[in-house]
């Protein structure tokens, strides 16, 4: 049995931590407020630091908001940096800049130490039920070593390339539910203020060439009005933001990405920055002034 560190127990942390410790494994955890009696129960290890835990874990993984989340983690005050010794795997599961994410990458080799990005994909249910997307980015040999561990929390898990690459394919994944949520949004609205059921118009669709997991899982949080996240506006916001500053970087044109980011905008304006992201059709609603709902 290996031992572990993991930093950052969220709604994604928390679940993906209690399969590493249901499995046999010695982990040691760390988080923002108070780790889960849950975690503690079933044989985690409370620990006052990512320091701590980057001292008595040989793999190290994070699952936290943002890329200054990250980098204060790694590198402020008894963050994992301070913690290592050669010869130890730092896993940075979080969804942050891939540009960054080169930069801490060196640094954590430079202190004779083998780093991953390995953001996930497939969101709150995908965690509780060991079935995440995995996209990894960095060395053949560490992906070797911690592949293993990933088969506990996901099953789709690829070696895209090196590091940042992970971090450079779920801005893509991002881009791609994004633009699929505004989709949904923008058809039941449509469906809706035209006089049609719009959970009859979601079902039908479902068997046909727009049918898509967005339509079955948004589209019904859309319909049903159960907004409570799920993965937050503000987390897609920086998602998207990542996207829009890469594409400047590269010089490319996004405009459908722009667009949906102005959408999330108007949602985090409107203070629903902590709603699940179908909660993006409430921007769509507000400016057709027409809300998606079953005719009387
Ligand atoms: P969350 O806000 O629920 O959890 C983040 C956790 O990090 C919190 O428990 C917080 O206490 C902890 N944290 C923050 N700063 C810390 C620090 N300095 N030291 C220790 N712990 C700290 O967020 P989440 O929904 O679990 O998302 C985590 C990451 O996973 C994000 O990058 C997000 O974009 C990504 N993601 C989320 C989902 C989803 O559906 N929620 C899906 C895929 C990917």
């Amino acid at each position: 049995m290996s031992k572990l560190g993991f930093i950052g127990l969220g709604i994604m942390g928390n679940p993906m931590a209690a399969h590493l410790v249901k499995a046999g494994h010695e982990v040691f955890l760390t988080t923002l407020g108070l780790v889960s009696k849950e975690l503690t129960d079933a044989g985690g290890v409370d620990c006052v630091s990512s320091q701590e835990v980057t001292q008595r874990a040989d793999i190290i993984f994070l699952m936290l908001p943002d890329t200054p989340d990250v980098a204060k983690v790694l590198f402020g005050d008894n963050g994992v940096a301070s913690g290592l010794s050669a010869g130890k795997t730092v896993v940075d599961m979080s969804s942050i800049s891939p540009m960054d994410t080169k930069v801490f990458a060196q640094r954590i080799n430079a202190l004779g130490c083998d780093y991953l990005d390995a953001p996930v994909s497939g969101g709150e249910v995908g965690a509780k039920a060991a079935s995440l997307t995995i996209m990894v980015g960095g060395p053949q040999a560490a992906f070797d070593l911690v592949k293993p561990l990933f088969e506990l929390m996901g099953k789709n898990i690829t070696l895209v390339g090196g590091n940042g690459d992970g971090q450079t394919c779920k801005v893509a994944n991002q881009i791609i539910v994004a633009l699929n949520i505004a989709a949904v949004g923008e058809a039941l609205l449509f469906a809706s203020k035209a006089g049609a059921d719009p959970a009859k118009v979601r079902q039908a669709l479902m068997g046909g060439f727009a049918s898509s997991r967005i339509l079955e899982v948004h589209g019904e949080r859309m319909i049903k009005r159960t907004f409570d996240p799920g993965f937050r506006i503000k987390l897609h916001q920086k998602d998207l933001g990542l996207a829009l500053q890469g594409a400047r970087e590269l010089g490319l044109a996004l405009p459908q990405t722009a667009g949906a980011a102005q959408l999330m905008q108007v949602c985090a304006a409107n203070g629903m920055a902590d709603l699940d992201h179908s909660a993006l059709v409430k921007a769509l609603e507000l400016m057709g002034n027409h809300e998606v709902a079953s005719p009387k």
